[in-house]
């Protein structure tokens, strides 16, 4: 599936050409074979901003695009444009004019849907951004509901843009065809028919709800299951809850764009989850239980005696959820050690007799050691019991 032209350069459908312009420079620029040697990914990008550019910086293949989508301007998305049949051209002067005259994407080649003698068009492709909760992007929601405002199919013609009773009549001009030869200089070119706008056929009385449209602007509900597992930029393709076509053409789809909403405590990283976790610091050293919050609830950690102060627990299959497929990503746990602010005097005492313990100065020397107070006073009060 192509990207749109407009998203490829994250322009608005509004764009003016200078906004068209300086969005495609700095995508080149930053895009460029010579700047990204042997990245492949940036090629293709830089090719796909180089098409969206060609097509968009022309006002006709713009307007192609914008009516017809992809299919317009001779993009794979439209398929059957494409592909090249050389019997579909009357004679070889009207391939050199296609090639003299369309550059890049002829318009004989990709005609924006003219040739079709019936006028029909696919209904454009909608985008919509839906932001989630970082639990719902793990878990999926089984329902969410849209309002989205669209083209869809006029009730009172059923499309046709016809007044009821009437029917849609074969273009006088054209007959049909939807295009005239012209003579421009040496070559004989086709272009879309003035009269039916190269529909190749008119509208004698044009439905009064949708003045000859077919469709009419409305807002509607549309509802769907997120799957568990999406992540920022996933699209979820509705099909045909686009814009309804035109003249019998297909609906168009809606994409689901979606966002996630950061969480204070987990950081994402693709399937992964990773969780600071303060624990003291007597806990790693002497090894023991660590009672955890896991996204599918409390879980306990065995940590072992002498645990180093920057270790990591993996938790298997506690991460999200694979999209459309088996099994989940893990829950790293990133153990730091915390470091009390302020000690009660029995704490730090307690503390002070630990570390010169530990740092080799024996515990309990000074009179006044805490550790000597309390088995001292204890062996103390053994013998005077004696
Ligand atoms: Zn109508
Ligand atoms: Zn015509």
């Amino acid at each position: 599936m192509k990207r749109d032209y407009y998203e490829v350069l994250g322009v608005s459908k509004e764009a003016g050409a200078d906004e068209l312009k300086k969005a495609y420079r700095k995508l080149a620029m930053e895009l460029h074979p010579d700047r990204n040697p042997g990245n492949k990914e940036a090629e293709e990008k830089f090719k796909e901003a180089a098409e969206a550019y060609s097509v968009l910086s022309d006002p006709e293949k713009r307007r192609a695009y914008d009516q017809y989508g992809h299919a317009g301007v001779g993009g794979a998305g439209g398929g059957q444009q494409f592909q090249f049949d050389p019997n579909q051209f009357a004679d070889f002067e009207d391939i050199l004019g296609s090639f003299f005259g369309g550059g890049l994407f002829g318009d004989l080649f990709g005609g924006g849907g003219r040739r079709r003698s019936t006028g029909e068009e696919r209904g454009s492709d909608l985008q919509y951004n839906l932001k989630l909760s970082f639990r719902d992007a793990i878990f999926g929601k089984e329902s969410v509901e849209l309002s989205i405002p669209r083209l869809e199919a006029c009730g009172t013609c059923h499309g046709s843009g016809c007044e009821p009773g009437t029917r849609p009549e074969t273009c006088p001009q054209c007959r049909g065809a939807g295009q005239v030869a012209m003579r421009q200089g040496f070559f004989q070119m086709l272009t879309p028919c003035p009269r039916c706008e190269g529909k190749g056929r008119i509208i004698p009385k044009p439905c009064r709800e949708c003045r000859g449209e077919g469709r009419i602007q409305r807002k509607s509900k549309v509802s769907f299951k997120v799957p568990a597992g999406v992540d920022r930029g996933t699209r979820l393709r509705l099909q045909n809850q686009g814009e309804a076509g035109r003249f019998g053409g297909r609906t168009g789809d809606l994409y689901v764009v979606f966002d996630v909403e950061a969480d204070p405590k987990y950081e994402r990283d693709g399937l992964d989850l990773h969780q600071r976790l303060e624990v003291s610091w007597p806990l790693l050293v002497t090894g023991g239980t660590l009672e955890v919050e896991t996204p599918y609830g409390p879980d306990k950690v065995k940590l072992a005696a002498g645990t180093p102060a920057d270790h990591v627990v993996k938790l298997v299959n506690a991460g999200v959820p694979r999209l459309q497929g088996a099994g989940r990503g893990d829950l790293y746990l990133h153990l730091r050690v915390a470091v009390p602010k302020s000690l009660t005097g029995e704490q730090r005492e307690l503390l002070e007799q630990l570390r010169r313990s530990l740092e080799g100065e024996p515990a309990g020397a000074g009179e006044e050691g805490f550790l000597a107070k309390v088995f001292g006073a204890e062996k103390g009060r053994k013998k005077k019991r004696k």
